[in-house]
């Protein structure tokens, strides 16, 4: 997955482009392809390629403000992978499994796993954050 591509992807998808909401974000946010949101949580592909998250601990509060930052090269394809259930073309920006790249932590199930094998699957790897794979860079 390269910069490049994903800006390619943005541009050509430009019908699910949309303004982030007023007042939400930080001038450097712009917009973006929502890859998800969640309580607390959202991703966000921005026209130059770039994935940004906002994170917001106090979520639920009245008058609460997201703060936005852009992610790492593991969360950025996390953050791909689950929009790519709702957008399968997506799916494609995804960057190759490398050999030997499986997760060490939940050993490829992209799930919070015990040492014991037990999967919960509800709850992302808190290293591959679901991918299943470490991306090029963070091993
Ligand atoms: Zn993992």
């Amino acid at each position: 997955m390269t910069p490049d591509r994903l800006a390619e992807f943005a541009r050509t998808h430009g019908n699910l482009l949309r303004e982030l909401p007023d007042g939400a974000v930080t001038t450097s946010v712009a917009t973006g392809l929502l890859l998800f949101g969640t309580l607390g949580h959202e991703a966000w592909l921005r026209v130059d390629g770039t994935v940004v998250l906002g994170e917001d601990g106090d979520w639920g509060s009245q008058g609460a403000s997201s703060s936005y930052r852009e992610a790492s090269a593991q969360e950025a394809a996390g953050a791909i992978k689950v929009a790519s259930r709702r957008i399968p073309d997506i799916g494609s920006l995804l960057p190759p499994r490398r050999e030997g790249s499986t997760c060490p932590t939940c050993k490829g199930t992209g799930h919070l796993t015990r040492t014991d094998g037990a999967v919960f699957e509800g709850i992302w790897c808190e290293s591959c954050l679901g991918l299943c794979y470490l991306v090029e860079g963070t091993t």
